[in-house]
C-alpha cells in the first residue's frame, strides 16, 4: 500500500488485481470495514458497470441477497433466519 495514494485509490488498486469483501480491504488498508463500505458505494458509483459484485449468501439454504441498495454483508437470511452468511465479495473490471 502505498501511503502517498489516497485510500479510495488504494482500494481501486486491490479491487483490480483480485475479489476482495470488505474485510480483506479493511486488513490491507487499515481502516474500518465501515469506512471500506462507505468507499465501494462511492467506488460503484463512478465505476458503474465495471464494479462487479458477487453477493452475499445464505450459507445455510443458498438465498443469495440482492446487492443493490447496500453493499454490506446482511445481519441474517430472510428465508430461513440463520445468520451464517457468506460475505460479498467487489471487483473491478477493466
Ligand atoms: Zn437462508
Amino acid at each position: 500500500v502505498n501511503i502517498s495514494k489516497t485510500v479510495r485509490q488504494n482500494i481501486t488498486e486491490l479491487l483490480r488485481l483480485k475479489p476482495c469483501t470488505a474485510k480483506d480491504i479493511s486488513k490491507d488498508i487499515r481502516i474500518s470495514e465501515r469506512e471500506v463500505y462507505g468507499h465501494l458505494e462511492h467506488i460503484r458509483k463512478s465505476a458503474e458497470k465495471d464494479f462487479v459484485i458477487n453477493p452475499a449468501e445464505c450459507r445455510k439454504c443458498g438465498f443469495t441477497f440482492d446487492m443493490k441498495k447496500h453493499l454490506k454483508k446482511p445481519g441474517k437470511c430472510p428465508e430461513c433466519r440463520s445468520t451464517w452468511i457468506d460475505e460479498p465479495d467487489f471487483f473491478l473490471k477493466g
